[in-house]
């Protein structure tokens, strides 16, 4: 289920501060009014719940797998293609 930030349409707001999150089908209809203050509020859907996480740091390896150029430093301000 799809976590929805709502976030009052004057920031910010005495009760809720910048807004509520809400857990919320995808299909729910928008809340209209905050619960805590009963101003009206606008919805956004959060995003990153759908990003997938980075697992690891890219290493050199990988980077070089995906066709970037990787350089190393070798002294104050010089670098070098690997
Ligand atoms: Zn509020």
């Amino acid at each position: 289920m799809p976590i929805y930030h709502y976030a009052p349409a004057q920031l910010p707001c005495k009760l809720c501060g910048n807004g509520f999150d809400h857990h919320q089908s995808a299909s729910a209809t928008a809340l209209r009014t905050c619960p805590t203050c009963g101003k009206s509020v606008t919805r956004s859907a959060i995003e990153n719940l759908n990003t997938p996480k980075l697992l690891r740091p890219l290493s050199v390896s990988d980077a070089k797998n995906l066709g970037f150029t990787v350089f190393k430093k070798t002294s104050a301000g010089e670098f070098e293609r690997q």
